[in-house]
């Protein structure tokens, strides 16, 4: 008894002596509750993390405004648990916590998809503004949907295609009902919608358009620009490598995109010289394994020609449709004789566990993998001891709220997954995966929900900011010159908005 008291001295301090009104009995219950909080917290995924006297200023503030912010939705009756991002969106963007969300420094997103991180409204007024852009305006058949977007030479245009600005023209209400198709929306939680089929129509209606060189450089720049206007300073893209083509010259090889890409990067580096990219080399969980097998030789090749712009692998689709990850066990097996080969390694960076379903086991295969990060994760707080597993061997769970609301994963944002992780320690970073299908820029948004929606505090945002650059595919220097960017950001953020928040 006397070794315990001495323990609660320790870790908490001297107890009350002078509270005459606190019995010994109830005296114990506290300390006891005190020490079991006291434990929860150390659990926890930011639990290394100790405030700065700055920092603790602006974390009361930003806990009063979420405070005001949640009383004057209830007073107005906004059903803010049952609403959908879609239904709230105008309340985010009117809310003060918005501006100050949007003004944080964000570090890297790692988790978005080519031909998912552009808006919609940008993909019409851009593609039309091509003489040889057409637009598919008949019924789905096996080829083509209705809406679907392509390039094509005057007399290559293929029946039931007609010219972009030419229907944009002549019939006005076709913009707005051609947004609808591009964007994804949940607009009410109880409604039914084929979540899977309608989010990838919406990458077919635009993907043609991506691999038409002049509109790849177009969409590249501008969706780099929103992430930097957001404060994101490096992101990874789950990148689908297609050749690309113009009139001219006909394809081009693979390596096209890299090289592209890094003319970019060069433009953007004028005004913000620390933005930094990285691809994940990405292909297709409905493929058979020789398919993958096939995927892995090429995404070697690439990478040991460019081995600072691709960093890893990835194999993507909806989980429930596609092969689990197990089923190509036989192609992982190999990663380790290709690497010999080609003398780059290729970590994995899968998508597993976006599921609610306990019949879905690929993050069991994650913790035998080198699989540095897990895309969504949101099932694995159903197989515990692959949770430890995954915290132990500090791998880091890509979480992206907004697009596992949409798509059906989750409703009640308060009850995400994620909070279970976060509290027990599992490394998580926030991500938007798909801005452009879900009818928004940047990473603010989800952010924000994160931010409202689970309780978090400055140190949180904190860890979570930090953990996108320090589990980031940048290599070792690159990543010293990012965390140093990121401090100077983070110090300058906490000053200003201290200011600002009176
Ligand atoms: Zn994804």
């Amino acid at each position: 008894m006397m070794k315990k008291t001495l323990l609660y001295i320790l870790l908490l301090g001297l107890p009350l002596t002078g509270n005459q009104y606190i019995t010994a009995q109830e005296l114990s219950y506290q300390q006891k509750i005190s020490l079991l909080d006291k434990k929860n917290q150390a659990l926890s995924f930011d639990s290394d993390l100790k405030l700065s006297g700055a920092e603790s200023v602006l974390d009361k503030k930003l806990f009063q405004l979420r405070k005001e912010f949640l009383s004057e939705t209830e007073k107005q009756k906004v059903p803010l648990y049952n609403s959908s991002f879609n239904q709230i969106k105008p309340l985010i963007e009117n809310s003060k916590l918005f501006d100050i969300i949007r003004s944080m420094p964000k570090g890297g997103l790692l988790h978005t998809h080519s031909g998912g991180i552009t808006d919609a409204k940008w993909i019409i007024e851009t593609a039309r503004k091509y003489k040889e852009s057409y637009i598919y305006v008949q019924k789905d058949n096996d080829q083509y949907i209705f809406g679907q977007m392509a390039f094509f030479a005057k007399d290559k245009v293929p029946a039931g295609f007609v010219n972009l600005d030419e229907k944009l023209s002549s019939d006005h209400g076709f913009e707005k009902q051609l947004q609808e198709l591009l964007i994804l929306k949940r607009d009410q939680l109880c409604n039914y919608t084929d979540y899977w089929i309608e989010f990838e129509k919406r990458f077919k209606r635009t993907g043609s358009l991506l691999s038409y060189r002049p509109f790849f450089k177009a969409y590249y720049l501008k969706g780099f620009q929103d992430l930097i206007k957001d404060n994101v300073q490096h992101v990874e893209i789950r990148f689908i490598f297609d050749q690309l083509y113009d009139f001219e010259h006909g394809k081009y090889s693979l390596n096209t995109s890299i090289t592209d890409l890094q003319d970019i990067l060069k433009e953007i580096h004028k005004t913000a010289p620390q933005f930094t990219l990285k691809l994940i080399y990405s292909s297709f969980k409905f493929l058979d394994s020789k398919g993958v097998d096939q995927q892995l030789e090429a995404a070697f090749q690439l990478k040991k020609e460019f081995p600072d712009m691709i960093t890893g692998f990835d194999l993507v689709a909806d989980e429930a449709a596609g092969n689990s990850i197990y089923s190509f066990h036989e192609s992982w097996m190999k990663l380790n004789s290709l690497s010999k080969k080609y003398g780059v390694d290729m970590p994995l960076f899968l998508h597993a566990g976006e599921s609610n379903s306990v019949f879905n086991k690929n993050v069991l295969d994650l913790t035998l993998l080198n699989n540095k990060r897990i895309g969504h994760g949101l099932n694995l707080i159903y197989f515990p001891k692959t949770m430890e597993l995954i915290k132990k061997q500090n791998k880091l769970v890509e979480v992206s709220p907004i697009s596992n609301q949409i798509l059906g994963y989750v409703s009640d944002m308060r009850n995400h997954p994620a909070r279970v992780l976060l509290s027990n320690g599992v490394q998580c970073s926030i991500n938007s995966d798909d801005p452009g299908v879900y009818g928004y820029e940047g990473l603010s948004y989800d952010f924000w929900v994160a931010f409202v929606y689970w309780e978090l505090d400055v140190k949180a945002l904190k860890k979570l900011v930090y953990n996108s650059i320090n589990y980031s595919s940048l290599n070792e220097k690159e990543k010293k010159e990012a965390i140093l960017y990121l401090d100077k950001q983070w110090i300058d953020f906490v000053t200003q908005m201290n200011q600002k928040l009176n």
